[in-house]
């Protein structure tokens, strides 16, 4: 049976046909879409499918799946791998019983994240296999043999997505579904204590499977060596989506060389399938890789190959090292001229308008940015640092309030630093959503040290940016959490943000930036997006 599914949707469909038992993530664009489709099957009567307070929540809830002896699904965007690493890394050193698989979904071009780090390292780095699907179909087949291998290896696997893959629709065809493993206990707790004396151990077994995972992902179907009737003296390496953008080329390619096109092999698992590269390189005297992300395969050949060898790829420019990769940038990086782009009747396209992001109009973050800006007017020696959501925007005008946005969270720390380093009004700007993923932690150690700064949550009672999911802890339960972390209710201020309050809430908020202690002041109304979706469901 054939169904036409989002990329993320096909990783869903395929973790709930290989009996997922629980599935578990933190919101983040390009990966969202899996565990909404999920949340969908759980309210129709499916497996457990829950969004959790942030990415290492997510995956040791699926831990604890596994070690009961069931299926466990966990999806994140990238950057979320690195709040889940320190679980992450472990868990290669774990005997995993029910298979766990990790759907991390990268964006290459940051279409909407600050960062374009490639997830693939992290299982380079975990020792565990790596599969990554070049179309929906792949993203279907490989995340239902991803929990089998899991099993196989007792190790996490992980699906790398990346952006167009994830929000992309294609036909799917998709096979019986089989049912959940049996609830069965892990017998030998040593496997699931990393002890020093048992964790050596494990660890010594980890390394012990690395044959078998690279003999697994070398003969893995996936992996494609084409040399047959090729020119071996020009080799080319594809990986994940790169592998469509050489197929989209791959004619004209064969024009150029008359017929003797370059030999080829195509990667989808990962630990590297050194046997293939070695077959492939064999007799050539240069060779280029097309892979999306950074350069992980090509920085390895570097090591692995006869310095005769010319290699090429995007340490060399030959291929764009930053943004995505599509079939037009592939094209030149395969010496083919650019595609002509006239349209009927002699016409060219005009360029497209800049469309910058923006917050909605009306949007209540718009406001509290305006009472940020009154309240800090003619203040000196003072710093805001923001953080990861809707109101990342407010660093554009007509606002340009934040002054820095790293990673989720760190604006609580980044105000405490700059508070302890001698800056007088210090504001930390952080979403009720992102503050209870990881800014509770930084305001836990500012109300220890009592640091002179004012936390301003945003609190729009919904995680918006990705889709308007629900926040883990309501709004009305916010003020309670912050006074339970020992903050005194005197500056624990809670404010309307609106438009015709913006004098008197900025009069209030000055009170507090100059109040030469922690205060902390939230800002309340609800997401116009969030009261659209509620007033529509009714
Ligand atoms: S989705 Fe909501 S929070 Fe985001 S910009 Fe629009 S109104 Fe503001």
């Amino acid at each position: 049976m054939e169904q036409i599914v989002l990329g993320d949707e096909a990783v869903a469909l395929g973790a709930l046909h290989a009996g997922v038992s629980a599935s578990y993530g933190y919101p983040g664009t390009p990966s969202t879409e899996i565990m909404e489709y999920l949340l969908d099957a759980y309210t129709q009567g499916g497996p457990i499918a829950r969004w959790c307070t942030n990415e290492k929540t997510a995956l040791e809830a699926a831990l604890g799946v596994s070690f009961a002896g069931r299926r466990s699904l966990v999806t994140m965007k990238h950057v979320g791998l690195n709040v889940a690493a320190d679980p992450f890394i472990n868990s290669g050193l774990l005997g995993i019983k029910g298979g766990l698989v990790i759907a991390v979904a990268d964006d290459p071009g940051m279409h909407s994240s600050q960062n374009e780090q490639d997830s693939r390292f992290y299982a380079d780095f975990a020792l565990v296999p790596c599969m990554e699907p070049r179309n929906q179909q792949e993203a279907y087949e490989m995340t239902r043999e991803a929990f089998a291998v899991s099993e196989e290896f007792q190790v996490p696997v992980l699906l790398r997505l990346t952006t167009r893959l994830s929000h992309a629709r294609a036909g799917v065809s998709v096979e019986a579904a089989q049912g959940q493993n049996p609830l069965s206990k892990a017998a030998d707790k040593t496997r699931w204590m990393l002890l020093p004396g048992f964790a050596r151990r494990n660890y010594a077994g980890l390394i012990e499977k690395q044959g078998a995972i690279l003999a697994w992902s070398t003969a893995h179907p996936k992996n494609i060596l084409e040399q047959e009737g090729r020119d071996g003296s020009f080799g080319i390496i594809t990986a994940g989506l790169g592998g469509n953008y050489y197929e989209e080329n791959r004619e004209d390619l064969i024009r150029l060389y008359r017929g003797n096109a370059p030999a080829r092999l195509h990667i989808g698992t990962y630990p590297l399938p050194l046997g293939l590269i070695r077959k492939l390189c064999k007799d050539a005297a240069q060779v280029l890789v097309i892979e999306e992300g950074q350069p992980f395969i090509e920085a390895k050949l570097r090591g692995l190959l006869p310095a005769s060898c010319g290699i090429s790829g995007k340490l060399d420019g030959r291929v764009n090292r930053t943004g995505e990769l599509d079939p037009d940038r592939v094209r030149i990086s395969l010496g083919l001229p650019p595609r002509p782009t006239v349209l009927s009747g002699g016409l060219t396209l005009p360029p497209l308008p800049n469309r910058p992001p923006q917050l909605c109009r009306g949007c209540p973050h718009g406001d509290s940015y305006e009472t940020i800006k009154h309240a800090l007017a003619g203040l000196e020696n003072t710093a805001v640092t923001a953080d990861i959501g809707c109101y990342s925007l407010g660093a554009m005008p007509p606002y340009e309030v934040p002054e820095s946005i790293v990673c989720m969270g760190a604006s609580v720390g980044m105000a405490k630093g700059a508070a302890d380093a001698g800056i007088a009004h210090v504001v930390g700007l952080i979403g009720d959503s992102t503050f209870l993923h990881s800014g509770i932690t930084g305001l836990i150690d500012a109300v220890a040290a009592n640091t002179p700064m004012t936390l301003v949550i945003l609190d729009n009672a919904i995680v918006a940016m990705t889709g308007c999911q629900e926040t883990m802890v309501p709004s009305a339960r916010l003020r309670e959490l912050i006074r339970g972390l020992g903050l005194g209710e005197e500056h624990l201020i809670e404010l309307e943000a609106k438009k015709s309050l913006i004098q008197e809430n900025a009069a209030r908020l000055r009170a507090e930036i100059t109040y030469p202690g922690l205060s902390v002041v939230i800002f309340k109304r609800e997401c116009l997006e969030a009261t659209r979706r509620r007033k529509k469901k009714g």
